[in-house]
Order: structure tokens, then C-alpha cells, then sequence
């Protein structure tokens, strides 16, 4: 079985090496081929310079580079598209993914399974962000039609068969963690003692999680555009009600004027719902907006891999 690695780096200087190092010994283990399939995500700093060194002095390495960053999510898509192997390891250069579970992925894989997933504890995670983490699946759970599980994230190895569906999955707009779940095939999952980041920083600011958790409701089905159907449906029935009784009492009881505070507060309570679901259909349209325009997700400025992998972007 020949097993490609898929590694996204954007600014990983102070790692790659030691990361190819450290996988490299131990895969020496393991009974099969390894190719190693590095995407450079447009790193400002010596990354790309650092792979081209790694694939002169290893004949399995193969570096995509882009032209400039366009985010881990098309970085792992171009890794998928150039890995030619029979199975698909998609790893972080960071070292946060220890390169010691790829031999125990591989023997799950053995036993047929087409997605072996490995989930993260949260040691050494903050506090608040594990509870934000777990707030978020709930909820998010409830919402989208595929299961996502709080520490399933792209660390993970997958079949032929699993890579070439998710290939399949053309959309621009890309949430990993979804498409692998929407996939399916059989599938299993293994934890493991979360690693603190050692060198450089994480990408992440709290605002782009922020969206990478819209992401995950969005991309997935249209129930925020059903839900505001239904609240627009029950701030009807509530205004009809509320016209019968001002109708009735006025009958009852004659004109009685005031009412300046209750107008302004339904105003503004009605003007804000409007205001979101406007803001609801604005995400779809966003959405659509990209999607027709059918942009690669990538473009590719140096690569010592056969160039055959591009082509397929074009379809
Ligand atoms: N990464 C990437 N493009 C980006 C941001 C990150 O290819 O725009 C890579 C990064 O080099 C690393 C992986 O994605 O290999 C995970 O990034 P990071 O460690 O910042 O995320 P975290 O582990 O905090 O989720
Ligand atoms: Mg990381």
C-alpha cells in the first residue's frame, strides 16, 4: 500500500523540520510506502525554501506551493488532489498531531475502515474555551443534518475511495470537518492526549473562530432560513392577537390614546428580527455569490510534483 502524508504549512520555519524528522523515524516501522505531500500556503517566511531542501534530500517528498495564502482548507484540497496513494493521512505540521498515531491509523485502516479519525482531548486547553467548545457543538449538533464532535478535526486517515468523494465535493466554500462527515463510509475514531503547540503561534484569533462557527451552520442545510420562517410566523400570530384585543377593548371601553412606548418597543423589536433575517438570507446569497463564480480554490506557483493534479480543478 503506497500512503500519502497531506501537510498543510503556512509559516512553519521553526517546525518542518523537525516535524519531517521525527514522522520520517517513525514510519521507518512501518510495512508500507510513504509519499509526503507538503503544501506551502503562501508562507512569508523560509517554509517553501526549507521543503525544496527536504524533496532534494528525499525522493517521497513533494511540495505544492501557492501563490499566496488562501487558507488551510484549500491547502488540505490541493494536498488530497496531489496524493496519489491508496490511503490519505492528513496531518498538521505543528507537531500537535504526533506523528506516533499514523502506525496505529494505519492497522485500523488494515481492518477496513475507510476514515480512521482521531479525536483530541482538550488538556491544556483553556477553560473557556473548552466550554465555549462544548456550548458550540450542542448546538450546532441540532442545527446540521451531518454529526460533528468537539475534537474531531482534520487529523485523520482516509481510503482512496473516501479521498475521491471528497474530491467530488467541488464547493467553494469549504468546511473539512463537515465534507469528511458528509462523506461517510465506515468509519473510526481514537483519542489521544492533546499536544500544546511548541513553536510558532496558532493562526487562529477569536474572531475567525467566531466565523468558522457560522461556517459550520451555514455550509451545511438551510434551517436558519426555516427557523426564520417560523419566527416570522409566530411574530404574526402574535400581532393578529394583539390587533383583536386593541379592537376588542377599543369596543369595550371607547378610545384610550396612549400606547407611545408600546409602538416604539414593537418598532424596534420588529425592525432588529428584520434586520437578522435579512442578515440570515445575506449569508446564503454570500454564499451563492461565490459558488457561481467558480474561482479555483487555489493557484499553485511552484510544485516538483507531476502536474497532472491541476487539471482536475478545471472540471
Ligand atoms: N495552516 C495553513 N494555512 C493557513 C493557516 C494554517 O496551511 O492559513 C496550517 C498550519 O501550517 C498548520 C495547520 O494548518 O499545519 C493548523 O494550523 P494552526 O496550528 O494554526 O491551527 P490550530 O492547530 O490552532 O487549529
Ligand atoms: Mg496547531
Amino acid at each position: 500500500m503506497l500512503i500519502s502524508i497531506v501537510v498543510p504549512c503556512y509559516n512553519e520555519e521553526a517546525v518542518i523540520d523537525r516535524f519531517h524528522e521525527h514522522l520520517a523515524l517513525e514510519l521507518l516501522a512501518i510495512q508500507h510506502e510513504f509519499e509526503f505531500v507538503y503544501v506551502d500556503d503562501g508562507s512569508a517566511d523560509r517554509t517553501l525554501a526549507l521543503l525544496k531542501r527536504l524533496g532534494e534530500a528525499d525522493p517521497r517528498v513533494r511540495y505544492v506551493s501557492f501563490s499566496r495564502n488562501f487558507g488551510k482548507e484549500s491547502a488540505m484540497l490541493a494536498g488530497l488532489r496531489y496524493a496519489t496513494g491508496d490511503a490519505v493521512v492528513i496531518m498538521d505540521a505543528d507537531l500537535q498531531h504526533p506523528p506516533e498515531l499514523v502506525g496505529r491509523m494505519v492497522e485500523l485502516r488494515e481492518q477496513g475502515h475507510d476514515q480512521v479519525i482521531a479525536k483530541r482531548t482538550r488538556d491544556g486547553d483553556r477553560v473557556t474555551r473548552t466550554w465555549l467548545a462544548r456550548g458550540y457543538y450542542k448546538l450546532v449538533n441540532r442545527l446540521v443534518d451531518v454529526e460533528l464532535v468537539d475534537g474531531v478535526g482534520d487529523f485523520r486517515l482516509l481510503s482512496r475511495r473516501a479521498v475521491d468523494a471528497i474530491l467530488q465535493l467541488t464547493e467553494y466554500n469549504r468546511f473539512s470537518k463537515g465534507l469528511f462527515a458528509w462523506v461517510g463510509f465506515p468509519s473510526v475514531t481514537f483519542e489521544y492526549g492533546n499536544a500544546v503547540r511548541e513553536e510558532g503561534r496558532s493562526k487562529w484569533t477569536f474572531g475567525q473562530l467566531l466565523n468558522y462557527g457560522a461556517d459550520g451552520v451555514i455550509s451545511f442545510n438551510n434551517k436558519p432560513l426555516r427557523a426564520a420562517v417560523y419566527l416570522g410566523l409566530i411574530l404574526l400570530s402574535v400581532a393578529v392577537a394583539y390587533a383583536l384585543w386593541i379592537v376588542g377593548s377599543v369596543l369595550m371601553d371607547g378610545v384610550d390614546t396612549p400606547g407611545y412606548a408600546t409602538l416604539l418597543v414593537v418598532m424596534t423589536a420588529l425592525a432588529g428580527v428584520q434586520m437578522v433575517m435579512i442578515g440570515v438570507i445575506g449569508e446564503y446569497i454570500g454564499r451563492i455569490y461565490y459558488e457561481v463564480k467558480r474561482r479555483p480554490h487555489y493557484l499553485v506557483q511552484t510544485t516538483n510534483a507531476p502536474s497532472t493534479a491541476d487539471l482536475k480543478d478545471l472540471v
